[in-house]
């Protein structure tokens, strides 16, 4: 009897295949990165059913994907040796998306003001199986379960229905098979037969799937031989793996080799260096994932331009998802490269889904620290590495005062910084603590373009006179946080180029006769006072005597709000 029936697509799902179709995805090419990734489950759950049902005898000594192209029909078929489905697994599954809700997503996505947007919501669904119905009018898809006899082919050009039939003599495992649009630059259609593109899709998206991804030689349907045909040695079929398996993060720590590590950091950033240090961790319980960081030696060019990309790649279970994922990595850590490996999201989640998911603020926030950490602990044991990574990455580091409070303090143990206690060498602001002067309170600091103007600055003659450490800042970030964190430690930031100061022989200690000589000094000044105050109205708000200067005769000092003179032409240069 004729076991093939037509059956049709739930509603919902006919209306989701409609917007699948008609593209919600700028980017078709992860059609493949979605039958791979059910491709390499299929081969998991078959692995972990043979470990839980030894007595089925499933054969898993060689678990792969192959690729296959027919040219002549144009088809690009997916084939793994893996689970399979029943015929009832392929009505369930492939035939419905009757996930709740599903009606509600619809109605939002046909609402959505652009394709962004609709992309950002169907990520929260994920399309799998059907992305293939962007780059293919027909889909054939044969399978049998592993344990059982039967096989099952199913076929819907993903209009309306599908036919669904009994097949016989097919393998254990699953083949899709995708009868291909025909390429279309506009519509961002690739030529997905060509050896070349889809060498480079696994590569970009598959590559450390954990299961080899093997492209079969192309069929020497006609005469013509390119260029993969000859590769393969005396023709014949030849399997190529595309695929390096190799995700580092995935191993247990202690079975990866310094070599290896630096080998992935090279791939993954293009730097020949090897990196400063390098952060493996996984994390078990309710999210898991794991990840594998890198601080590199040294920065690279574009670390301040506008288009500065984070470091930090994202894998779903080995699924390339996205590069310069924002929601792992704060913007004053985008000099960190890795990978993070969540298994519990969509392969289709969204940056903005991304940005407002709990799981993934909490595993940033795990991250943010790890480094931090990581840092302090270089500070602590390997110095010259921890100069050297300040030089390269402290302006970016001292943006993270300014753009969160969480790790202030751990911020500022890092901060590194010229002062007047060493020509040469920096200080951190414990060390600077440690040297204040009885009674000294207070951080000074002043800021400018470089050490030696702020060094030759009229301000600094009464404090190296009196032998008070202030600490030289001379990045326009300093400017901004130096301005905004009260304190560290307790003590105050102060700039001694802002305000009244009040060193150690302060009003309160003064003798009667210095004070005498004081007002007499106001009286002899006064008339010369009120004549540079008149002339010099346009430019200072106020002239006086003062005790600051030990040789220069006048110095400028701002009000204690105001902003300082590099602050000032930084945000002039923005544009404020
Ligand atoms: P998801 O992978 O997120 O579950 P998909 O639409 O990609 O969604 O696939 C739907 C279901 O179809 C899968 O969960 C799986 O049960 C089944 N499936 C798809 N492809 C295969 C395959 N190659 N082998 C076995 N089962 C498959
Ligand atoms: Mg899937």
């Amino acid at each position: 009897a004729d076991t093939t029936e037509t059956l049709e697509f739930q509603a919902e799902t006919r209306q989701l295949l409609q917007l699948v179709i008609h593209s919600i995805y700028s980017n078709k090419d992860i059609f493949l990165r979605e039958l791979i990734s059910n491709a390499s489950d299929a081969l998991d759950k078959l692995r972990l059913e043979s470990l839980t049902h030894s007595d089925l005898a499933l054969d898993t000594s060689d678990l792969h994907i192959t690729l296959e192209v027919d040219q002549d029909a144009r088809t690009l078929t997916v084939r793994d040796n893996g689970i399979g489905m029943t015929r009832d697994d392929v009505v369930d599954l492939i035939g419905t998306i009757a996930k709740s809700g599903t009606a509600g997503l619809l109605a939002k996505i046909k609402e959505a003001k652009d394709a962004d947007a609709a992309q950002s919501l169907i990520g929260q669904f994920g399309v799998g199986f059907y992305s293939a119905f962007m780059v293919a009018d027909k889909v054939t898809l044969h399978t049998r379960r592993a344990g059982t006899d039967q096989g099952t082919v199913w076929e819907s050009d993903g209009e309306g229905t599908y036919t669904i039939g009994d097949a016989a003599d097919l393998p254990i495992g699953t083949a899709v098979t995708l009868h291909l649009k025909a390429e279309d630059s506009e519509d961002g259609l690739a030529d997905y037969l060509a050896g070349w593109k889809i060498r480079q899709i696994v590569k970009q998206y598959s590559d450390f799937i954990r299961w080899p991804i093997r492209m079969a030689a192309q069929a020497p349907a006609t005469a013509e031989t390119d260029a993969d045909a000859e590769s393969g040695a005396g023709g014949g079929d030849a399997l190529e793996t595309l695929n390096s398996m190799k995700a580092l993060w995935a191993r247990p720590r202690s079975e990866v080799s310094e070599a290896e590590y630096h080998e992935f950091y090279q791939q993954i950033s293009h730097d020949w260096q090897p990196p400063a240090d390098t952060i493996h961790m996984r994390a078990e319980g309710t999210f898991e994932y794991e990840a594998l960081l890198f601080l590199p030696a040294h920065a690279p060019f574009d670390l301040f331009s506008r288009d500065a990309k984070r470091g930090v790649q994202l894998y779903v279970k080995r699924v390339f998802i996205m590069d310069d994922c924002d929601a792992l990595m704060p913007n004053y850590l985008r000099f960190v490269k890795g990978v993070v490996d969540a298994h519990d999201l969509s392969l289709n989640v969204s940056r903005e889904i991304l940005q407002q998911d709990r799981q993934i603020t909490a595993v940033r926030r795990r991250l943010v620290k790890k480094v931090l950490a990581a840092i302090k602990d270089m500070q602590a044991t390997n110095t010259d590495a921890y100069t050297s990574l300040w030089e390269q990455f402290g302006r970016v580091l001292k943006e993270g005062l300014i753009e969160e409070r969480d790790n202030t303090d751990a911020l500022l143990q890092l901060v590194s910084a010229h002062s007047t206690n060493d020509p040469e060498k920096t200080t951190t602001l414990r060390e600077y603590v440690s040297r204040m002067k009885d009674g000294q309170n207070t951080i000074y600091y002043l800021t400018g373009e470089t050490r030696a103007l702020v060094e030759n600055s009229p301000h600094m003659e009464a404090f190296t006179a009196k032998g008070y450490e202030v600490l030289i800042l001379t990045d326009p970030v300093d400017e901004v946080w130096t301005d905004q964190i009260p304190a560290f430690d307790g003590h105050r930031f102060q700039s001694i180029a802002k305000g009244q100061l009040d060193l150690d022989d302060d009003t309160d200690t003064e003798d009667e006769q210095t004070k005498a000589d004081k007002a007499q000094r106001e009286q002899d000044f006064a008339g010369l006072l009120a004549w540079l105050q008149t002339s010099l109205a346009d430019y200072v708000k106020q002239v006086r005597l003062s005790t600051r200067l030990t040789t220069s005769a006048a110095c400028l000092v701002g009000d204690a709000h105001d902003l300082t003179p590099t602050l000032e032409k930084m945000y002039r240069a923005m544009g404020q």
